[in-house]
């Protein structure tokens, strides 16, 4: 025994040796190694390298590394709007909004009321990201975004129309990419309104392929403004493309091609960015599609060889090839702000007027909001917003910090619509048959009908959770697969050879570091993984196990890699899995990040605890579908009893939790108004929100009153045969019996008005045409 003892210990002196001893290491070990990889790591084509490479690493770098620090995190600046972008979304956003009625939109004009889209542009909404010296607002991607969210809450077609012109689109390529020229000419116009910019990418061939579409365009000589001049004939056929109908400036997105040379580089020069005036002759624009009820313009654009100068194209002919990595250096900023800000505009509308209308509404003469089924969707709405808008916050404010959050940007649009999406669902639940008869009444059935619109856009999210979040996470975040990866593609081998052996050896350390911790913390239940700041205390245990399962998290990705290589691609439901844990992970950061820069609330705590303690849960369930679909069974079970030797830490929220959480929606006060800050809340009764208000302050107001109906109609005073002793008019039968003093009567009468305001639903004549009937009757 102690032979073999002494023998194995001089094998790993003997190893050790060799590995610090550099030219052994890579003569020995590195060179075939490097080798090998070279060998069998299929070469990425254009598209995918550039797309892998586009965009920075933040937090998610963090979380990869499995040991995300609890200072780091507290270190990053809480975002903050200056005093003129907090202006601006106190007034103007709040006037736009008040030009803004849903129902008006989306069944009567089709469109947004003139007024509103002048006051856009007079306002500049077009120019948000556009800076001052280009006649913009120049905001912050946090006031951005707080500008969309709150938009949201009001309209579909009104957050649609102003977002995305902020978003991927002419102005954000021009900026980037731009020529001076360009940039002079088209910036202050676009900032002003005066230009309406689109973006047409997909076709209808090429949706969420989009680096496969058809359109092209062909270098060659032709005649410009009466001169012969180098440019392209290019052809396209575009479909969904929001503003398309009334754009003035059309951004087109096709394969160049130089068949003759004429530019004396290769035939095939690859995804090219143009702009081209709506009125150049050839464009085809102007017919709208019909997404689902929104109002906002949306259409097809086709044009067949149209001829147009070199100069249309984006950054001029030097950027003529490089329109993909543009496209997505581009989509990281714009897919953090616009689609994570319109859900969580439409959550925070749904937190507040859902949980308005539970205490509003009553059955069985209880308020629907104590109802224990009732409970449960108000809590999930509760604590999602409160976790959405932390997210929202935390990945805009990233963008402030000049990061291109690639990875971070996909987990925050995929989760925070996924999220909304489930939100709404749980408010039209609780509404029941008044979230479903639409009508100006009606304040959710619309951003019902319409969340599909944003599951689809921006990457649709089937894709965008099963390829995307841990596919190119995985080489992205960790801290030494790319370097790997560049070094095996590299042209020259000795220099391939140098990296390889430094990221390689590297990446050794790091696993074996991380295996030991997530081994550790797996067995100690995190015990020792204090953060290494100050926290709050009752949230301690998260921090804890945020490192722990970070840890775990980097093991799993890692095995994965290593026995699933190549692969891994393919294998998209355990890729999705391991993105899933690494989604958890930073909504989880983002809600404890959210809860340390406000200040550690006492109120907001059952918001925080109900969203992370779930998205721990979902963090468990995801690791349990990998190791449980894991092809190598010997090695997830190992795996098992090395990281969660005790099974899970975590178990679903408690019903008191929930009831904390609900009570949170249905009580005025600084917690519900923080929750839903964004919201845009009217004060008009003739609007349906502005009601609830009214409504959930009256019936509160009038609770003891209420109390003293019950139990006189209980104590038998009111006559027998009162036709009025029913749910609706009971306070006038107790009134009349001599049980409410007259201006007790009258409080009732009034809270009663309001409650009717708030359940009424509308109705329309046969054929739908006119008013409805609560508009003439209310
Ligand atoms: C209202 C609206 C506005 C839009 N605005 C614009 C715009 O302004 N400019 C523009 O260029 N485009 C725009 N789009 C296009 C949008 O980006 C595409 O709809 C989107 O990329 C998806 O393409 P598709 O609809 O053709 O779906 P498909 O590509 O046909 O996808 C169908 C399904 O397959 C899934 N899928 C595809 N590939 C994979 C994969 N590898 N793994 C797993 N699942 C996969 C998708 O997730 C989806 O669920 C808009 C679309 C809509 C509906």
């Amino acid at each position: 025994m102690t032979v073999v003892l002494i023998l194995i210990l001089l094998i790993l002196i003997g190893l050790a040796c060799v590995l610090i001893h550099r030219d052994w290491r890579l003569k020995y070990f590195s060179r075939p190694l490097y080798a090998l990889f070279r060998r069998i790591l299929p070469r990425m084509s254009d598209t995918e390298r550039e797309a892998l490479e586009a965009g920075t690493v933040w937090w998610d770098g963090a979380l990869f590394s499995g040991h995300p620090s609890a200072r780091a995190l507290h270190a990053i600046p809480a975002p903050r709007l200056s005093d003129e972008e907090q202006s601006f979304l106190d007034h103007e956003v709040a006037t736009l909004c008040a030009m803004v009625h849903d129902w008006q939109v989306t069944r009567q004009d089709l469109d947004l009321p003139v007024e509103a889209w002048d006051y856009i542009k007079t306002h500049r909404f077009f120019g948000m990201i556009i800076p001052k010296e280009y006649g913009g607002l120049g905001f912050s991607a946090s006031a951005h975004s707080a500008v969309v969210t709150r938009l949201a809450s009001r309209n579909s077609a009104l957050s649609a129309t102003v977002m995305v012109p902020n978003s991927l689109g002419p102005a954000e390529l021009l900026l980037h990419y731009g020529t001076e020229e360009q940039k002079n000419h088209y910036l202050p116009r676009l900032a002003r309104g005066e230009d309406i910019p689109a973006f047409g990418l997909t076709s209808p061939w090429a949706g969420s392929d989009a680096a496969a579409i058809p359109d092209h365009g062909i270098v060659c000589k032709g005649l410009w403004q009466g001169e012969e001049v180098l440019g392209m004939r290019v052809s396209w056929d575009k479909r969904y493309i929001t503003l398309g109908p009334v754009c003035t400036v059309l951004g087109l997105a096709f394969r160049l091609y130089d068949p003759d040379g004429l530019l004396g580089s290769e035939p095939d020069i690859g995804i090219t960015c143009a702009l081209v005036p709506r009125d150049h002759p050839g464009v085809e624009i102007g017919r709208r599609h019909f997404p689902l009820d929104a109002m906002f313009m949306n259409g097809p654009t086709r044009g067949h060889d149209v001829f147009m100068p070199l100069d249309f194209i984006i950054g001029g002919p030097q950027r003529a090839g490089q329109g993909w990595r543009m496209l997505m250096e581009c989509l990281a900023a714009g897919r953090s702000i616009s689609l994570p800000a319109s859900y969580a505009g439409m959550a925070q509308l749904t937190a507040r007027a859902v949980g308005a209308y539970s205490v509003v509404r009553d059955q069985f003469h209880t308020r629907i909001h104590k109802f224990e089924g009732v409970i449960e969707p108000l809590a999930r709405i509760g604590a999602n917003t409160y976790l959405m808008d932390a997210a929202r916050s935390m990945t805009a404010g990233a963008v402030d910090l000049g990061e291109k959050p690639a990875v971070l940007s996909a987990i925050a649009k995929y989760h925070v619509t996924e999220r909304g999406r489930n939100v709404v669902n749980d408010g039209m639940d609780i509404i029941g048959g008044k979230g479903i008869i639409l009508g100006p009444q009606n304040f959710l059935g619309r951003a019902y009908q319409q969340i599909p619109v944003g599951i689809t856009v921006e990457g649709a999210n089937i894709l965008t959770r099963s390829l995307i979040i841990f596919g190119q996470g995985a080489i992205r975040c960790h801290p030494f697969v790319l370097a790997e990866m560049r070094a095996a593609q590299a042209d020259d081998p000795e220099q391939g050879l140098a990296d390889f052996d430094v990221a390689f050896w590297g990446h050794m350390r790091h696993a074996a570091g991380n295996k030991m911790r997530a081994i550790g913390h797996g067995w100690t239940g995190a015990l020792l993984a204090r953060p290494d700041t100050d926290v709050a205390p009752s949230m301690a245990r998260y921090y804890r196990q945020l490192t722990r399962f970070s840890a775990a998290f980097a093991t799993l990705a890692e095995t994965s890699m290593l026995v699933l290589g190549g692969s891994l691609k393919r294998r998209e439901s355990i890729s999705a899995r391991l993105g899933d844990v690494l989604s958890q992970l930073y909504l989880i950061s983002a809600t404890l990040k959210r809860f340390e820069d406000e200040g550690r609330q006492a109120t907001d705590a059952p918001l925080a605890h109900w969203a992370i303690q779930d998205a721990f849960c979902r963090a468990q369930d995801a690791i349990d579908g990998v190791l449980g679909n894991f092809p190598n069974r010997f090695l997830a079970c190992a795996l098992k009893v090395l990281l969660f030797p005790w099974g899970r830490s975590f178990s679903a929220p408690s019903d008191t939790l929930s009831a904390s959480v609900a009570d949170v929606l249905c009580t005025p006060g600084a917690a519900r108004d923080r929750l839903t800050r964004l919201a845009y809340v009217p004060d008009a009764l003739e609007e349906p929100v502005g009601a609830l208000e009214s409504a959930l302050q009256a019936v509160l107001d009038t609770q003891p009153l209420d109390a003293r109906v019950r139990e006189f109609e209980k104590s038998g005073q009111i006559p027998a045969g009162d036709p009025r002793a029913n749910v609706r008019d009971i306070a006038e039968a107790v009134h009349a019996a001599g049980g409410l003093t007259d201006e007790e009567y009258e409080r009732l009468r009034a809270r009663n008005d309001l409650r009717d305001r708030v359940i009424a639903v509308d109705d329309f004549a046969p054929d739908f045409q006119g008013p409805s009937g609560s508009e003439t009757r209310l």
